[in-house]
């Protein structure tokens, strides 16, 4: 099982003046002055279907960067067909062929189109070039290279005992039928790993990416064909996802779900399988990564400033719209003042605009829909009785969605916006008597159905241990002393628990497994 040792992707840093910032830009203007015309990747072909939605980038509506090709239920048909007539070639070629087609989407990814995909990012879903850097460049091509030396330790499972005259094996097959990956708009690395995550263990796929991902998935399709991926291993599909779900899950071959987004989509699809259950030949994989309330917590004896750039970034890095974004924070009385400080201080250099100009922090948010929802939220706040609009609190989508970095502060620590998920620039503090830990910490556990990432920022040990105890099923990913956004591959395996998803880790083993059905082979001599 000889594979390249992965290494996490160096980050480039685009420093005004430098090379890579050149390239980049122009790559920027291609992107903007060229208008793509994209079609749906069904099996060989690429299809047309003359019912197009025009696209634009979030931060400047008035422009037009492309077009995409809608399908409809037969078009999911189709996908199914190809993706279940491309199976068995694809489950009998060698590992290490499939492994080298990944290897090499990585490798692609890192060199030629670098600039293209974090282009495309930034234009297609308004992430600044660092967020589109660490995102579409490093995290995807982590995903791929460290998946593959997954892959190769998952195939040296073997039983350990094989008695005289015995050979015991595991065989690790790919699932018996085809996968859909459900991917959202909020990360690149996330649309391309949950298509290559279980084509990689050799099963073949059909790929519904959220509409606003669109621009970007096509560049990945791309790439996946120009690696060499065989036609049929990886469908993209642009059906509205009621329509798309209606076909794949009533069909006999559905045999897993690889999905991320909300949790509301996501319970709706269980039910949908639940319902259907009996049609299936056999019980599909279901693994979906969803919504979160993340938080940060802070101890009478931590760090203010650390406290105030972690919220500061935590919060409204790519305008709050991480999954692991900061949303809740819980503040002693003592440390207050000065986190306050430090927060507006860092507030007040976060300048707000387009992609193109590279010294803007703060981006649009990704459609009217959710500027719609955000600022709602925004205006609500500005009205209710004992809440406070710290920071920002303006929204305007005449050029295109932005949103101010937005702090509020409130005196019921229900209140909703410290609560529920609202996805966007917002962050809701609360601030606690500082020798009222042990009650903040049952505040943080049970005031948010979501698990999925959360901080402690402490210099007692003690208090560390509490939060660390007290805090068990609050999130799957928990941070001590920095802020809970930016898992690395390799480094911080991802996903939450409770109402944040199936936690199966994405870019670990954990995940991989979901993806093979192993068979147990016992050979008498
Ligand atoms: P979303 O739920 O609106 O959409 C996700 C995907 O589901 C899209 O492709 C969408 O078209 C599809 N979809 C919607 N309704 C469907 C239906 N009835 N049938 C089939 N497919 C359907 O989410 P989004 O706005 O794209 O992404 C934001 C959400 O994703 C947030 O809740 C965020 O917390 C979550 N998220 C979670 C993680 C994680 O790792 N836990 C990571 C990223 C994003």
């Amino acid at each position: 099982f000889n594979v390249p040792e992965p290494k996490n992707e160096p980050v480039k840093n685009y420093a005004p003046g430098s090379e890579e910032r050149a390239s980049l830009q122009n790559a920027l203007k291609t992107a903007r002055d060229q208008e793509v015309d994209i079609p749906m990747y069904i099996g060989s072909e690429e299809v047309k279907t003359g019912n197009t939605t025009t696209i634009h980038p979030p931060h400047d509506r008035a422009h037009k960067i492309g077009q995409f090709h809608s399908g409809d239920k037969e078009h999911v048909t189709q996908a199914i067909n190809a993706a279940l007539g491309a199976k068995q070639a694809w489950e009998n070629m060698h590992w290490e062929q499939r492994a080298a087609i990944f290897l090499k989407i990585a490798d692609l990814l890192a060199g030629p189109y670098r600039d293209k995909i974090n282009a495309a990012t930034m234009l297609g879903q308004s992430k600044n070039a660092f967020q589109a850097e660490i995102d579409a460049a490093c995290e995807l091509i982590d995903f791929l290279r460290f998946n593959v030396k997954f892959m190769t330790e998952i195939y040296a499972q073997q039983p350990p005992i094989s008695g005289d005259g015995v050979w015991n094996r595991l065989e690790q097959r790919p699932l018996e039928g085809f996968v859909f990956a459900i991917t959202p708009f909020n990360f690149t690395a996330i649309a391309g790993n949950l298509p290559t995550a279980p084509a990689m263990m050799g099963n073949t796929v059909v790929w519904k990416p959220a509409e606003t991902q669109i621009y970007s998935a096509r560049v990945l399709m791309e790439v996946f064909k120009e690696a060499g991926l065989p036609d049929g291993v990886i469908n993209l599909i642009y059906v509205n996802g009621p329509d798309a779900g209606d076909v794949v899950f009533s069909h006999p071959d559905f045999a897993g779900l690889h999905f991320t987004g909300s949790t509301g989509v996501f319970q709706s699809l269980w039910k949908i399988i639940g319902n259907n259950i009996s049609k299936y030949k056999t019980y599909p994989r279901i693994v979906g990564e969803t919504g979160g309330k993340d938080f940060v917590i802070a101890h009478k004896s931590a760090d203010p400033k650390a406290v105030a750039t972690a919220l500061s970034r935590g919060a409204f890095e790519f305008q709050g719209q991480k999954c692991s974004a900061a949303s809740r924070a819980y503040i002693p009385s003592n440390l207050w003042g000065s986190v306050k400080e430090h927060l507006l201080a860092d507030l007040a250099s976060m300048k707000m605009g387009g992609t193109e100009d590279f010294g803007n922090f703060i981006n649009a948010v990704i459609d009217e829909k959710a500027f719609d929802k955000i600022s709602a939220y925004i205006e609500d706040a500005k009205t209710a009785t004992n809440v406070e609009i710290l920071a920002g609190g303006n929204c305007d989508k005449t050029k295109g969605f932005f949103i101010e970095p937005t702090v509020i502060v409130v005196q019921d620590p229900m209140y909703k916006t410290m609560v529920e998920e609202i996805f966007g620039p917002v962050l809701t503090l609360y601030i606690y008597q500082e020798d009222h830990f042990e009650e903040a910490l049952e505040l943080v556990d049970q005031s948010s159905p979501y698990a999925l990432t959360g901080a402690i920022f402490s210099k007692d040990r003690y208090a560390i241990e509490l939060a660390t105890t007290k805090l068990r099923h609050a999130a799957g990913n928990f941070y001590i002393n920095d802020k809970p956004t930016g898992a690395v591959v390799g480094q911080q395996p991802f996903g939450g628990s409770r109402a944040s998803g199936t936690n199966d880790k994405a870019g670990s083993m954990i995940n991989l497994l979901r993806w093979v059905s192993p068979r147990t082979i016992k050979e008498t001599f």
